[in-house]
């Protein structure tokens, strides 16, 4: 190709964009690959052939129908990796139903939030997870479901909310089963599923993820069919899949690395999806690579680097392994050099984007030279145009840093009834503006190379430090709180908070921590607390959290 000079590049494909929606393509191609393996939970004993998922997946869809559950409604997901989350993806896709992921680590302020923001009519939550009682948390919040009848919910925190419907083989009062929902659809409701098929339509909004942005409460990010369909479809054509891989998922379902990179790549491809359990855990991770002899595993760096530091790392079998993602935060060079010789994973890739973009923008190829794939986060994905401005809106001569913006079919919808934030974040111009600082070169190859926005990535996970801070300022004895990231070996980034206290009040870094425990999920919780009594500030009066973060770099150093 010719050399660009300026940083716009626009990815090219010979194939049409897939203008289906989720539920018509996912049945073409288990009907072409009825027999071919699935899914695999290894936590949960589950070992489906495509027609079998099928099956399932119209069970659910159906059910949900027979509970009242109609297109447009939101249907909330809340728990860690499981067969029925998966299947509560597919089959509200077949509804058309809107599924809203909800982190498994949120505890009551966010779930409340979440659950109100985008006024979910129904949620399916798993029982428990780690230190996390989600049945228990929901009868915190709706104690009404102690004598409601399920389908009936009226409460007075959640008030949209109808149905709770809870996995697993107990009951709970004033909530369905999800067996039991799955058994609910009558002929009637069957037919009425296979009738909708022809009313949905590909732009229909089909997901809202939450990303938290840098303004405070998280914003729910919707994306359509169209969306989600062809950024599983196109990653899984970057990893070159077919019915033949096997793809090991140890990162997260509520987050689109799951559901679209793993789980639309996967579907769209007839490949087959290996869960090795229900959070990422780098044995149980190691052990399915060789005994199920994937030739696929995806990861945030954190993960790879931790599975490379498993004491037992040598002695795994790990020659099935072809490919993979890495993506979610910075990939570092070291570890992917590591990755494709020690871990045999010589068609890794790199991938860039974000929730807001379906999620992928930028994907390294297999044959991009070794340093292309390990220095950069490779070119734009098909079908979407890419450009790198300056503070004024211009387009930056290549090799120039500025803003990195995207325009294509991989734009979300927008933020749920959140008119403002869109406007903020997709301009007249139909393009998304980032906030990250990216580089491109004369071939069209993209560096990241720092975050407009003060987002901390924590092991993978974002912490927006505006979140934490609005929280703490609930607390009566805080006057000012600042949150900020340092960089941290093992998580990439740690969160700390310079903390401000109201006169005369006292307060220890413990009580901060038991504050927050419950409240918000446990990775944004302050893992550095220092009390202060001014912060730097510049002379027009605006704090400076770079000061801050290197004056606490070198009094940890100074302490270790
Ligand atoms: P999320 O919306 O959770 O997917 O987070 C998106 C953010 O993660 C981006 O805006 C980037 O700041 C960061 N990110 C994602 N992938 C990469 C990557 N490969 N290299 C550097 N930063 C990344």
């Amino acid at each position: 190709m010719t050399a660009i000079e300026k940083s716009y590049y626009c990815g090219a494909s010979t194939t049409q964009i897939i203008y289906e929606t989720i539920g018509g393509f996912f049945d073409r191609v288990a009907e072409k690959h009825p027999d071919s393996q699935a899914l695999i939970l290894r936590h949960q004993g589950v070992e489906w052939t495509y027609a079998e998922l099928q099956r399932r997946v119209d069970q659910l869809a159906a059910g949900l129908l027979a509970l009242g559950i109609v297109p447009g409604d939101r249907v909330g997901i809340w728990g860690p990796n499981s067969a029925e989350w998966v299947l509560t993806q597919l089959a509200t896709a077949k509804l058309g139903a809107i599924m809203v992921c909800i982190n498994p680590a949120y505890r009551l302020y966010e779930l409340e939030y979440a659950l109100n923001k985008v006024e979910c009519k129904a949620l399916i939550t798993d029982e428990s997870f780690k230190t996390s009682d989600y049945l228990g948390m929901l009868n915190t919040l709706a104690p009404e479901l102690e004598y409601c009848e399920p389908g009936a919910l009226a409460s007075t925190k959640l008030p949209k909310l109808k149905h709770v419907i809870r996995m697993g083989s107990s009951s709970s009062a004033g909530m369905h089963n999800f067996d039991q929902v799955c058994e609910l659809a009558t002929d009637a409701d069957r037919a009425a599923l296979v009738g909708l098929q022809t009313q949905l339509k590909p732009d229909d909004a089909i997901n809202i993820q939450f990303t938290s942005g840098t303004t405070g409460n998280p914003k729910g990010a919707t994306l359509s069919h169209c969306n989600i369909l062809n950024n599983g479809y196109l990653t899984g054509e970057a990893m070159r899949l077919t019915p033949a891989d096997k793809l090991c998922i140890p990162v997260p379902l509520y987050h689109c690395f799951g559901m679209v990179l793993a789980v639309l790549a996967c579907v769209s491809h007839g490949a087959t999806m290996v869960f090795p359990g229900e959070a990422f855990d780098p044995q149980q991770t190691l052990q399915t690579v060789q005994d199920e002899r994937c030739t696929a595993l995806h990861g945030v760096p954190t993960m790879f680097i931790t599975e490379l530091d498993h004491p037992n790392f040598s002695s795994f079998d790990l020659s099935s392994l072809r490919t993979g993602i890495m993506a979610g935060a910075p990939c570092p060079i070291e570890v992917m050099k590591r990755v494709i010789s020690e871990m045999h994973m010589r068609d890794i890739l790199i991938a860039y984007g974000q929730t807001e973009l379906s999620p992928i923008n930028n994907i390294t190829l297999p044959d991009d030279s070794l340093e292309r794939r390990t220095e950069t986060v490779g070119r734009a994905m098909p079908w979407v145009e890419i450009k790198v401005i300056d503070d004024a809106g211009h387009v930056v001569p290549v090799g120039e840093k500025g803003e990195i913006c995207t325009r294509g079919y991989s734009v979300m919808q927008g933020y749920w009834n959140d008119p403002e934030k869109t406007a903020e974040t997709i301009d007249a111009a139909g393009w998304l503006h980032s906030g990250d600082i990216a580089t491109m070169d004369a071939c069209g190859y993209v560096r990241i190379v720092g975050r407009i926005k003060d987002m901390i990535i924590r092991g993978g996970e974002n912490v927006y430090p505006r979140e934490v801070e609005e929280f703490l300022y609930q607390h009566p004895a805080i006057s000012e709180v600042q949150v900020f990231g340092i960089p941290d070996k093992k998580m990439g980034e740690e969160v700390c908070a310079w903390v401000q206290l109201n006169e005369g009040a006292t307060l220890s870094a413990d009580d901060i921590k038991a504050f927050c425990k419950d409240q918000i999920t446990h990775f944004k919780i302050p893992r550095h607390i220092r009390f202060v009594s001014e912060y730097p500030m510049t002379v027009t009066g605006k704090i400076q959290k770079f000061v801050m973060r290197d004056e606490m770099l070198a009094s940890l150093n100074q302490n270790t």
